[in-house]
């Protein structure tokens, strides 16, 4: 058997930020992308590199999911705001890191359906998206010691706005992880105990790394409170890894509630094709078997709509955005409290 395997071998992509270098570098992550249209062209993601002596490195990536927008406004923001004289170590920011579906304004690439965290380990020989979930695993997470990846609910999902992460498998490392998580300051933390190596948070997990997720909005549009709230949890995220030393968290308005999602029974899905009719808004507290929608079929008014229910009892953070669905539509999800 071949002792080669996919991550002996060298990224495709390439930038020439220094990051070694102090200062506030904005630069561009090149990707060739040779097509009929530009025979030598490339895919420019932007980046950004700010730098101020040692300390630790926080790694931040929007727009993983092009839809999904808060993220992005804030990292755009924090590049031109953050100031690297304030920085005490390196904040590395990716603020389209699927750039393709970013201005698009898609879930998924357009070049490749890719899905970027879907899409880790990805592959350095692979299409654009797998292209880019190698660069941000082998390259980029490498250099942190923090790596949070800003989501919202993007064009089919609403989410009451929480930060997320995942059982890492290391106790020491979960426990560090969910500190510097209640340090956001976030209305909720979800602690996700389902597994999926493709995600963003496993590559960092498989290098010793912190990682967060989190929804901060959805329904393909920008929310006010959402981009304030990722605005001032980035500062206090980084001001509690010491990065960001003269921040002053504000005295959030309600403590953090931590919340766990744990199996397929926390979600609703569409029975059938149909017309979606929510009984419940963000943030009830809702019953096992208590209803979640109707499912009505428009093209015959007297067939008695679907009445999907939930089957565990929970707090809704998420629901569908959009009237119509699909069998198999993700309609609402639950969170619970945490349990250890
Ligand atoms: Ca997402």
């Amino acid at each position: 058997m071949s002792a080669t395997t996919i991550s002996d071998r060298p990224t495709r992509l390439s930038t020439d930020i220094d990051f070694e270098r102090d200062g506030k570098q904005v630069s561009i992550i090149h990707m060739a992308w040779s097509r009929n249209a530009s025979a030598y062209g490339e895919i420019q993601i932007p980046i950004a590199c700010i730098k101020n002596g040692s300390g630790k490195t926080m790694l931040y990536t929007a727009g993983t999911h092009g839809d999904e927008y808060e993220g992005q406004v804030a990292l755009l923001n924090l590049i031109r705001e953050l100031e690297p004289e304030r920085v005490r170590g390196r904040v590395i920011i990716v603020p389209a890191a699927n750039y393709p579906a970013a201005i698009n304004g898609s879930r998924l690439s357009p070049l490749d359906n890719g899905n970027l965290n879907r899409a880790h380990p990805g592959d350095p020989d692979g299409g654009p998206t797998a292209q880019i979930a190698y660069y941000i695993g082998q390259t980029l997470v490498p250099m942190a010691d923090a790596f949070h990846d800003l989501h919202a609910g993007g064009t089919s999902l609403d989410y009451l706005p929480f930060v997320s992460s995942h059982l890492s498998g290391n106790a020491a490392l979960d426990e560090r992880q969910l500190a510097a998580a209640k340090a956001f300051a976030p209305p909720m933390v979800v602690i996700g105990k389902m597994s999926d190596d493709r995600l963003a948070q496993r590559a960092a997990h498989k290098r010793g790394v912190i990682a967060f997720g989190g929804e901060f909005g959805g329904r393909g549009a920008v929310t006010i409170s959402g981009v304030k709230l990722v605005e001032t949890g980035i500062r206090n995220m980084l001001h509690f890894l010491g990065i960001l030393p003269d921040w002053q968290p504000p005295r959030p308005k309600a403590p953090t509630r931590l919340m766990q999602i744990a199996g397929r029974a926390y979600y609703v899905h569409a029975p059938a094709n149909g017309l979606f009719e929510p009984f419940v808004e963000l943030g009830e507290e809702v019953k096992a078997g208590q209803k979640a929608s109707r499912l009505h079929f428009v093209e015959d008014p007297l067939r008695p709509p679907l009445e999907p229910a939930f089957k565990i009892a929970g707090t809704v953070v998420c629901k569908r955005a959009q009237g119509r669905c699909e069998r198999g539509d993700c309609l609402a999800h639950l969170a619970t409290p945490y349990e250890a």
